[in-house]
């Protein structure tokens, strides 16, 4: 009826109202969401942008709006962090390697032509141990600060590797005052850090093309500059072999120390006492036969050993082996002392002394048996640590040799103040001694000064006879010498102490 259609006719209408009203809400609101919408898409595609252009009548869309703003620069903000990250060294503000690599590609690749100077703070670690944590950092800070100073791109690599890449090639002379103004001593916490620096230049293009081959001929030539004389180290094409022949060295002789193969071995050298004209000492020296690297001279090996950290386990393989043939001597009823080598290191390491200690005692033997012969180099590295180990053993009953005496700077009334009884004077003022005046007047000065202060000469490399009888003349005590023998195998030994007029 009349009123069932005019309530039908209402419903209609409020519906299509109803309708319209929501088509016309959702427009309003479907379309600065779906800008919203293309806004957040390109800021995941990393391009920001402003999001609506008017702003909504609608509170919720505004706020909306305002959110993915926000949202859009912290983004933003955190990225520049995380970039800034990516390509810096967060401690000193310098470049990282990941973008030296980058750089270093780019910059060869328009063509131009680089100078990178990988400079090595020595013994950083050394730095931290001592001055603790935060002066090791202030002093990579302060190196950093001066570095910027100069043109160019700076960059940290890792603990004290510093990275310095300018398009102007500095001379020897700018390299030399760049170290000076980094070995200025640093300032930290209210005491001044004493610092060394070594360097390795490489010219780009020249000697490296790529970012890999940058890095790893700077690992060469900084291992050079770290361990040769020099402080700056240019890249030369042989420093590769040198160094490919160190590490093929300390490899193997991380092998034959771990396993219980027979490369290694003692060989002795006899000493004579020049009054008696008899033996009265051996000095043990080692050898190193490798199936890979043949026999590998001594000299060489152990400098690299104490240069990787294997020297303790050198020298102990070194102790063990020597008392024991110490104690087959004894047995065998030979008097002599033995002469044992020890490095630098060695006189530092209060365990292995102990060790050395401990090996005697089990064999029965007494540490006047032993001679330990060190270089004046070992006692000048860390004086103090040095001589109250020194003090130390000689109340044991050790003795030490200074070895290698006139090559270092120490004075006799130096030696004087240290339990040392006796010097060995290198064998290059020996070697020719009959025939060179000036190898004459330095070993007799030395020989009357010794008696001065009451220490005992050993010569060192007598090849002829005229030299031990110059030596006996002027009152040496000791010799050794091809001439008496070369070193020997212990096998060799018997039978050489057995025919020898020298035999005791
Ligand atoms: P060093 O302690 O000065 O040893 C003396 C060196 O001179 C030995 O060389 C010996 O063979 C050599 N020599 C002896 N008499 C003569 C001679 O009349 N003429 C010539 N031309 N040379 C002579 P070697 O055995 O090659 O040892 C070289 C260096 O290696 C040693 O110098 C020593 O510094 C080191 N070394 C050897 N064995 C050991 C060891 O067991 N431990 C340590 N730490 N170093 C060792
Ligand atoms: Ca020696
Ligand atoms: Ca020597």
């Amino acid at each position: 009826t009349g009123v069932q259609l005019t309530i039908f006719a209402f419903s209609i209408l409020a519906i299509l109202i109803a309708l319209g009203l929501s088509l016309l809400l959702a427009r309003s609101v479907s379309q600065p969401v779906s800008t919203l919408v293309k806004a957040v898409n390109k800021v995941a595609s990393g391009k920001y942008g402003a999001t609506l252009k008017t702003p909504s009548k609608l509170k919720e869309i505004t706020e909306l709006a305002n959110a993915v703003d926000s949202m859009q620069a912290s983004i933003k903000s955190r990225e520049k962090h995380i970039r800034y990250q990516a390509e810096h060294d967060v401690l000193t503000g310098l470049f990282n390697r990941n973008y030296v690599e980058g750089y270093f590609e780019s910059e060869l690749g328009s063509g131009h032509s680089v100078q990178v100077v990988a400079i090595t703070v020595i013994g950083f670690r050394t730095i931290n141990d001592l001055y603790g944590y935060s002066n090791g950092d202030n002093t990579l800070k302060a190196l950093a600060e001066r570095l910027q100073r100069w043109p160019g791109t700076s960059a940290r690599l890792a603990g004290g590797e510093i990275l310095y890449i300018t398009h102007d090639a500095l001379n020897d002379d700018q390299l030399e005052t760049l170290k000076h103004i980094l070995e200025q001593p640093v300032e930290s916490n209210l005491i001044a850090i004493p610092v060394k620096v070594a360097m390795a230049v490489i010219d780009c293009p020249k000697d490296a093309s790529s970012s890999e081959e940058l890095f790893r001929k700077m690992n060469i030539v900084t291992d050079e500059a770290i361990h040769s004389d020099s402080w700056c180290v240019r890249y030369k094409a042989d420093l590769e072999d040198k160094y490919t022949r160190r590490l093929s060295i300390t490899t193997e002789l991380k092998r034959a120390l771990i396993s219980q193969q027979n490369e290694l071995s003692m060989v002795y050298q006899p000493k004579i006492d020049l009054q008696t004209m008899k033996v009265c000492s051996m000095e043990a020296l080692i050898r190193w036969n490798n199936s890979v690297l043949g026999f590998v001279p001594p000299d060489e090996f152990i400098t690299i050993a104490e240069q990787a950290g294997l020297i303790e386990q050198v020298t102990s393989w070194v102790m063990k082996q020597t008392i024991s043939d110490l104690a087959y001597f004894r047995e065998k009823g030979y008097g002599f002392t033995v002469a044992m080598n020890l490095s630098t290191q060695d006189i530092q390491n209060k365990v292995l002394l102990t060790k050395l200690v401990s090996l005697l005692t089990e064999e029965g033997l007494s540490p006047e048996a032993l001679e330990l012969e060190i270089t004046e180099s070992d006692l000048v590295a860390d004086a103090s640590l040095a001589i109250e180990n020194l003090n130390e053993l000689t109340a044991r009953g050790f003795h030490f040799a200074i070895d290698d005496f006139g090559t270092g700077y120490s004075s006799l009334a130096y030696l004087k103040n240290l339990p040392v009884k006796t010097i060995k004077i290198d064998k290059s003022f020996i070697l020719s001694l009959a025939s060179d005046e000036n190898d004459q007047q330095i070993v007799r000065t030395v020989l009357s000064l010794a008696s001065v202060f009451n220490l005992k000469v050993v010569a060192e490399g007598v090849e002829d006879a005229a030299s031990l009888d110059i030596l006996k003349e002027w009152g040496c005590d000791i010799v050794q010498g091809y001439y008496i023998s070369r070193p020997l195998s212990c096998a060799d030994l018997e039978s050489w102490l057995q025919n020898t007029p020298f035999g005791e």
